[in-house]
């Protein structure tokens, strides 16, 4: 019997022998294109995903990285920030410009600003927006700093106006007063809490901190509510008003007072969110619907680790969660299980000619130690709990940050005395 006969013989007569189809992926809709969206494409490709994959972006700029905005961008070093990724070489389906306004769950479909997108697998990843001062908005030469047309508009103002004042000592007010002096603009600095990034670090670590002001010449006033802004007239400058009554002439204000998820366009969809507005996700980072995930700025995940539910509003965690995403993504098509998501958070910050890294979690009850004098230019902080470091902040030790990310990871027990050693390598500290 020759192929042809043997063929022949198991088809059907007059049909070409077929394998039956296999089953096709259903498209990933990943909502927002930034890093956690873009990462989440890449990663569904990485890992092997062979359906359609659409990425919705409302801003009209080809996808960007948002940390060279407050350094490198804001100061004319960078041109832009865009991501280094070939869309088209991935079959990623880029949409920009295309805002999405509604989720209906129940048809597997969003509605955008450009009509309706079926997806069969939804990523939530439409990070956060900036807090704004209430009655300030629209008031001429009142900045934010979120995106590249914020950065953009900053950036000529940084070379004309005299002075600046920035509303916020967090993160990216320390790091636009570093960029503004460096620019030669007076600045002065108006923070509401007693100190430097209240929200994140405490009092006897943020005020070696806070001398960092003075001495790249920024003033910085902590206690200090403000009670509106008065826009530049007749030629004079703008003015702050605080709550006290007195005035900060301002040639220009930053407004950096933190974020929330940019989540509001989910209510009544089903979709759970908590009260700082994230999207509460599981541990696999999937929402409280069937088929939906949420990462990034966007959303919060509980973790084992740290005991608690954790809203990270950090590079890292936009590049870290994609892949657990797509991963899970990969596993529930395939019937496998899903895997935790559960980092030791990592951010850093440059600020004032230094290098501040920070790994882990910490809460109020830990036992904190020294590494190093804070007067000194580089030293560290780290952050013990039942005898096991859980976080560590790092001044120009990147070592400490990196040995200590690794230890935190083990749950490794450390000797305390060892720890406060700053000659002592953090790796040789465990018990
Ligand atoms: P985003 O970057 O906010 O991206 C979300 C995207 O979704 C946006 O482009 C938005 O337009 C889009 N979107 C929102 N809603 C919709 C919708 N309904 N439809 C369609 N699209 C939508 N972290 C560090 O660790 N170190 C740093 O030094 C550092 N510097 C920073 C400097 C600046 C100026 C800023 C703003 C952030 C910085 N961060 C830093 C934080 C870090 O950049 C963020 O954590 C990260 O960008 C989060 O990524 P994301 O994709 O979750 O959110």
């Amino acid at each position: 019997m020759n192929e042809q006969t043997e063929q022949t013989a198991e088809q059907p007569h007059g049909q070409t022998p077929t394998t039956p189809p296999a089953a096709t992926p259903p498209a990933v809709v990943i909502v927002g294109a930034g890093m956690a969206g873009v990462q989440t494409a890449v990663a569904l490709r990485e890992q092997g995903f062979t359906g359609p994959v659409i990425l919705l972006g409302a801003e009209p700029h080809q996808p960007y990285d948002r940390p060279p905005l407050s350094k490198a961008v804001l100061l004319g070093k960078a041109e832009g920030a865009a991501f280094d990724v070939d869309f088209a070489g991935l079959d990623i389906d880029l949409r920009l410009g295309v805002e999405v306004t509604a989720l209906r769950a129940a048809d597997h479909a969003l509605d955008t600003t450009s009509g309706p997108v079926a997806y069969g697998v939804l990523v939530l990843a439409t990070g956060a927006e900036p807090l704004t001062l209430p009655g300030t908005e629209g008031v001429p030469g009142v900045h934010l700093l979120r995106t590249l047309d914020d950065a953009e508009r900053l950036r000529p103002v940084l070379a004309t106006a005299p002075e600046a004042v920035v509303v916020g000592a967090g993160w990216i007010g320390a790091e636009f007063a570093t960029a503004a002096r460096e620019a030669g603009c007076a600045v002065t600095v108006v923070e509401a809490a007693d100190r430097v990034l209240a929200g994140a670090l405490p009092a006897e670590v943020a005020a070696p901190m806070a001398d960092w002001y003075a001495q790249a010449g920024a003033r910085l006033i902590t206690g200090a509510r403000v009670a509106g802004i008065e826009a530049a007239r007749d030629g004079a400058p703008g003015r702050v008003l605080l709550a006290d009554g007195s005035a900060l002439p301002a040639g220009a204000v930053v407004v950096g007072i933190g974020a929330r998820p940019a989540t509001g366009w989910l209510a009544g969809t089903g979709v759970a969110r908590g009260s700082d507005g994230s999207v509460t996700a599981d541990a696999h980072l999937l929402t409280s619907l069937p088929d939906v995930y949420a990462v990034g700025d966007c959303a919060s995940f509980p973790s084992a680790r740290y005991g608690a539910r954790l809203l990270v509003h950090h590079w890292d965690n936009a590049l870290q969660g994609p892949r657990t995403v797509a991963a899970n993504i990969l596993a529930a098509l395939a019937g496998e299980p899903a895997t935790v998501y559960d980092p030791v958070p990592y951010f850093w910050s440059e600020q004032f000619g230094r290098f501040v890294q920070y790994a882990g979690h910490h809460a109020g009850a830990d036992t904190l130690l020294w590494r190093g004098d804070p007067a000194d230019a580089t030293w560290s902080v780290c952050w013990l709990r039942a005898g096991a470091l859980v976080a560590v902040l790092a001044v120009g030790r990147p070592r400490d940050l990196a040995q200590g990310r690794k230890l935190i990871e083990s749950g490794a027990a450390v000797d305390p005395a060892k720890v406060t050693d700053p000659s002592v390598p953090l790796k040789s500290t465990t018990l």
